[in-house]
This record gives structure tokens, sequence and C-alpha cells, in this order.
């Protein structure tokens, strides 16, 4: 069985209604959800003039490999911005594969670990409500540790 961390971010629309959806999906498709987060706000990392972030992050376990796990990923943001009712712009929802097992992944579909977790508070702190003291296979640093050092001062607050 392998263990997945994967981020659920929305910034447009009904952002939680659209991450619970996503969620339902990946119960579906994806594997068991063993743990999730609770729901933290954020200001648009880098881009400010977007409306704010809705982030949260899950522990999965799945049968599926890396890539068929991205798959599913894909698959279910594009059957979620096909159900939105606004014309083409920002992603209703974004989903990440943060972590697979100890994975070192670097093709041209898919880096895990993923690139941006070192960089992104919005990222670091629903994981490490999850995954806390799992290690960064390239980093061999805890989340835990990775978030105490991170320079992001952008403020991530929970909204439960
Ligand atoms: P971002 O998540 O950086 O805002 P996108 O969601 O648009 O941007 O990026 C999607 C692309 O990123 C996909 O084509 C996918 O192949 C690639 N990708 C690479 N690594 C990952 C990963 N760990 N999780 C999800 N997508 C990834
Ligand atoms: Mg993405």
């Amino acid at each position: 069985m392998n263990r997945a961390y994967i981020s659920i971010g929305s910034n447009q629309g009904n952002r939680r209604e659209q991450m619970e959806r996503a969620i339902a999906f990946l119960m579906v498709l994806g594997g068991v959800i063993v743990k999730r987060s609770d729901y933290f706000e954020t200001k648009a990392w880098g881009k400010e003039d977007q409306p704010d972030f809705l982030n949260m992050c899950l522990e999965l376990t799945t049968i599926k490999s890396a890539h068929e796990l991205l798959k599913v990923i894909q698959d279910i943001e594009s059957q979620l911005d096909r159900q939105r009712t606004q014309k083409w712009g920002q992603r209703t929802v974004d989903l990440d594969i943060l972590f697979f097992n100890d994975a070192i992944i670097n093709d041209d579909h898919l880096t895990v670990p993923h690139p941006y977790i070192p960089q992104r508070k919005f990222v670091l702190v629903p994981l490490a409500q999850v995954a806390a003291d799992v290690v960064h296979p390239v980093l061999h640093k805890t989340v835990q540790q990775l978030l105490d050092s991170c320079p992001d001062d952008l403020e991530v607050v929970k909204v439960g």
C-alpha cells in the first residue's frame, strides 16, 4: 500500500464546496483518506491581485502508483472545471501530490516531493497537521522542521 500526501487549494467560486467535491472524488477514485487537515485561508501567494485561497492537506493510502494518482487528480480537476459556471480563468481547484512514500521522482509529468513545499506556508501549515513527523526524502528534514524554518511571511489562518 502506498501513502501519499495531497494538497488541495481553491480561490474561486464556492471554494469549500469544490474542495469537498474533490475529496469525494478522491475517495472514489484515489484511495482511503486516513487524515485530513483543517481548512486554512491565505492571501494568493506570489500574485496578490487574486482572491484569497483556501487550502488543506490529506493523507491518502492507495494501491495506485504515483503516475496513476497524478492521472486521478488531473481527472478530478477537469471534472470540477467542467462543472463550473464561470468562463475560463483561474482554476476552481488545484490538487498536488506533495509526497508519495519516500519516492523521489523527476520526469516530464511529475516532480515528487512537490518542489515548493519548503517555501510555502500555506502548504506546510496544513501538512504539519497530518504529517508533522514525515521526513522530506531530499532535504532530510521533517515537515515540522521545514515549517519552523520557512521564510514565508504570509499569514495562514485556520478557518475550521
Ligand atoms: P501548480 O500546481 O504549480 O499551480 P498546475 O496545477 O497547473 O500548476 O500544474 C500542473 C502540472 O504540474 C501538471 O501538468 C503535472 O504534470 C505537473 N506536476 C508535476 N509535479 C506534480 C505534482 N507533484 N503534483 C501535481 N502535479 C504535478
Ligand atoms: Mg497543481
